[in-house]
């Protein structure tokens, strides 16, 4: 009897080990090339999908590129040559990955372009975003909501600033604010008073917080020695936080000189916590676990052999082709929702925002 019990036993370990690699079925490497991890929407971006594709029965291979262009060609070179079957990229340059991704094509992996549209280049699949135009407009609407201009009797200065001029989402962004902000400049009731407008004057290369800060100390300098600026139109949390440190730096938010309003984009802690100090006016809100969800979905088809779901299929022209994208409804968040909207979806913790 003791024997039958063994030998069962042994039988059935033996079913278990032949088991596994049968039902763990591994359909293979997903490379995930994220821009860099300075900002904590990326790092999470990454982690969700690299949580997600594990759960789907895919090899994740997550890298960061630390902003370096040369380094993201190099990570996806890489990834290319260990044999990936899809490749899921948020680039840094959304024009500089031509070459890899002709290499990629021929080797037949399918590319997706993650939140940022990538450029010039027929061989780019898919495009996974949020509706970046109306990244602008909420955020321009925030701004023109906190400057109160409705029972406002003398026109209110503002300053621009713009994303990355190598990010696509950064023209978006600018075009999506100036179609709310133009009428107003227009009419006077909102005032550019450095007279710096447009891509080329208000970009901030590589969405870097230190080059927003010092070209916010040169606008102070120049321009507001014997007037106030009232509201700043910022693309990015990251932005707004240098931008903010300027104003404290001469003064606003203390005594006689209230805080500009100023707008962001991520939802980032820092900001969310100086939303809640009064201090930022507002945030967007992209909820990075659903764009990582609807990238995960796309893949599946694709493996599948089937159509991946998209939602617009002429917005994202590239320079080559009208990428197929899916596009996620962003959420202006700002002191009264943000407990409701963060929190509330789980995002963050209650914990996390208020310490
Ligand atoms: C993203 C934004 C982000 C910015 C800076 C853009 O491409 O869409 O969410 O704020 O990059 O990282």
């Amino acid at each position: 009897m003791k024997l039958i019990t063994s030998l069962l036993a042994a039988a059935a370990i033996s079913v278990a080990s032949f088991a596994a690699p049968v039902f763990a079925q591994d359909k293979g490497t997903v490379g995930i090339s994220m821009p860099t991890k300075t900002s904590t929407r990326w790092i999470s971006d990454g982690e969700t999908m690299e949580k997600l594709f594990k759960e789907a029965g895919y090899t994740p291979d997550l890298q960061f590129a630390d902003d370096d262009i040369p380094n993201q060609l190099a990570q996806i070179e890489n990834m290319v040559t260990k044999g990936a079957k899809v490749l899921v990229i948020g680039a840094i340059d959304g024009t500089t990955l031509s070459d890899i991704l002709q290499k990629a094509a021929d080797a037949g992996v399918k590319v997706i372009a993650y939140d940022r549209l990538i450029r010039d280049s027929g061989n780019v699949d898919y495009y996974a975003t949020f509706d970046n135009f109306q990244v602008g407009v909420l955020q321009a609407t925030s701004l023109v909501e906190g400057l109160k201009l409705d029972s406002a009797t003398e026109p209110k200065n503002i300053e621009l600033f713009g994303g990355s001029p190598d990010d696509n989402n950064a023209f978006f962004f600018y075009d999506g604010a100036m179609s709310v902000l133009q009428p107003l400049i227009d009419s006077g009731k909102i005032v550019v008073k450095s007279g710096q407008v447009g891509m080329d004057q208000v970009g901030t290369l590589r969405w870097d917080g230190a080059v927003a800060q010092a070209r916010m100390e040169n606008l102070l300098s120049s321009t507001y020695t014997d007037a106030k600026v009232d509201g700043v139109l910022s693309p990015y949390d990251g932005l707004s936080i240098g931008i903010i440190s300027a104003l404290k730096g001469v003064g606003y938010g203390s005594g006689d000189m209230p805080m500009p309003i100023v707008t962001g984009q991520d939802a980032e802690l820092p900001s969310v916590k100086s939303i809640l100090a009064g201090e930022q006016y507002s945030t967007v809100f992209k909820d990075t676990r659903e764009l990582a969800k609807v990238t995960v979905n796309m893949v599946n088809a694709i493996m599948d052999g089937k159509e991946p779901e998209v939602n617009d299929t002429k917005t994202y022209e590239n320079g080559v082709k009208v990428v197929p994208s899916y596009l996620l409804k962003p959420v202006s968040v700002d002191k009264s929702n943000a407990k409701e909207v963060l929190v509330g979806s789980g995002y963050y913790t209650e914990d996390q925002i208020n310490n």
